[in-house]
């Protein structure tokens, strides 16, 4: 999706579900990692993750941000815990959440007498397990995310 086109399309749905027309910019912002997007207060423009953009919930979190949008425009209440906000929201179908792009996954690290690394979805007891290269015995290293 270019930005044109998403520009066009945030005019879109601002015109169908919100009855107004969005006037400012909407633009991806590549250093959005896990939000979808974000409502700037100080210009009133829009900034989306691209990386989220070909995703089904992309409409919902184009509602969210547009929801935020108007409400400010209209100094009403723009936050998330404004009651404004949650029934606007809820009347246009708007996601509450961005939708996570990968689930975190823990690893569990365990390292054995020689210095191999055995990495594990989940814990093991550490008695009863040995290093599958050379059959030493393991210790528990610590964890870590995939991120
Ligand atoms: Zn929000
Ligand atoms: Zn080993």
């Amino acid at each position: 999706m270019t930005e044109y086109e998403l520009q066009t399309l945030v005019m879109e749905i601002s015109k169908k579900y919100f009855g107004r027309s969005f006037d400012h910019n909407a633009s991806f912002n590549t250093r959005l990692r896990t939000t979808g997007g974000r409502y700037l207060l100080a210009s009133h423009n829009l900034e989306f993750n691209l990386k989220m953009a070909n995703l089904p919930e992309f409409e919902g979190i184009i509602k969210h941000e547009l929801t935020h949008y108007h409400l400010h425009i209209q100094k009403r209440g723009y936050q998330h815990k404004d009651l404004d906000f949650k029934r606007l929201l809820a009347q246009v179908g708007g996601s509450r959440f961005a939708p996570s792009l990968k689930r975190e996954q823990k690893i569990w690290l365990y390292r054995c007498e020689n210095e191999h690394n055995i990495m594990r979805k989940r814990r093991v007891q550490e008695g009863n397990y040995r290093c599958g290269l050379c059959g030493g015995g393991i210790h528990f290293v610590g964890q870590t995310g995939n991120k």
